[in-house]
């Protein structure tokens, strides 16, 4: 028994390319994967590379596709190197895509969490998200000077409709003072600023737990908790906060459902701007991860992404179709 293995690489420029304290994002490239057994049977996967979150480039991800024999042997185990991340998660959501016959429904905008545009055009933004059903924001801060943005968030929490909750992300990009700043406002907020992402850098681990002891509302690690180690690593060092999980560059899901079944967390599953077959496996992974975690709530997912990328049918949930697209 054998797979035959196949790859196409895809380029998706952002209609608007994407603020962040990391910097401007233009485009988002990555990987399809395809395996086709001897019986026919076709399994998709994606590699969704996310360099400076600590995963591969896509120069590495494309190394490894040219580098696969055009033929697998099915009773070998695949061992990737762990520097790879997207290419093992990619390969083992191909496999499993094999034996996996039913369609996903769609997901509510209602479950996911709506990426608003940074800076003040967040304003203008958030309303017809509301209209299409979004009832929980994501606003990227630490772009501006602490005081203008705390301005445009004040305008903000007051257009939000009762019902709308928010969520701030640093990318690492406060220092203490300022990250005392927001977390006072956030506190005043009656619990409508949902949690702050990563408001201090990934190294200030003692200082964000200091921040997460002093004020009620929760911060979530993102920056931090890029690879499965890391992952264990602050849950083993007691962070009690939420985890932002990137599944696309966490290495194989499995292994991500093993260690939440061995140690329960309270995550957020979020998406790196995958094509269809990313998004519908994270989905997959949030709806199991939510089984194995009924004592933490079900926050809405971070996919609320796809507004930020063309009309070029990879978001297609016909894959041979979204396949012969590249
Ligand atoms: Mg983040």
């Amino acid at each position: 028994m054998a797979y035959r293995f196949e790859f196409r690489p895809y380029c998706r420029p952002f209609r608007q390319p994407l603020k962040t304290h990391h910097g401007l994002w233009q485009q988002r490239e990555g990987i399809i994967l395809k395996l086709t057994d001897d019986r026919g049977r076709v399994g998709f996967g994606e590699v969704a590379p996310l360099p400076w979150f600590g995963s591969e480039t896509q120069a590495q991800a494309l190394a490894f596709c040219q580098d696969m024999p055009p033929q697998l042997a099915t009773d070998k185990a695949f061992s990737i190197l762990p520097t790879l991340p997207a290419c093992q998660f990619g390969l083992e959501v191909a496999v499993s895509n094999l034996t996996r016959r039913c369609r996903r429904p769609e997901l509510a905008p209602a479950h996911c969490s709506a990426l608003l545009p940074t800076g003040e055009a967040a304003l203008s933004a958030w309303a017809p998200l509301w209209s299409a059903g979004y009832r929980t924001f994501k606003w990227k801060i630490g772009v501006a000077p602490v005081a203008i943005e705390l301005a445009w968030l004040s305008q903000l929490m007051r257009q939000l409709p009762l019902g709308a909750r928010l969520r701030l992300d640093a990318n690492g990009g406060l220092d203490e003072l300022t990250a005392h700043h927001w977390l006072s406002y956030c506190d005043r907020g009656g619990g409508r600023i949902e949690f702050i992402e990563q408001p201090l850098p990934p190294g200030d681990f003692a200082a964000l737990v200091k921040l997460s002891q002093r004020y009620q509302t929760p911060i979530a690690l993102d920056e931090s908790v890029t690879t499965l180690d890391q992952l264990k690593m602050h849950c083993f060092r007691g962070w009690q906060g939420i985890y932002v999980i990137k599944a696309a560059i966490l290495g194989p899901p499995s292994r991500l459902i093993q260690f939440c079944t061995d140690y329960p967390i309270d995550i957020v599953v979020s998406s790196v701007f995958e094509t269809d077959i990313g998004r519908q496996t994270l989905i997959d992974l949030a709806a199991e991860l939510a089984t194995l975690l009924p004592h933490y709530p079900r926050r809405s997912l971070g996919l609320g992404t796809q507004r930020w990328l063309p009309c070029d049918g990879l978001d297609d949930p016909d894959w041979e179709a979204l396949w012969q697209r590249l």
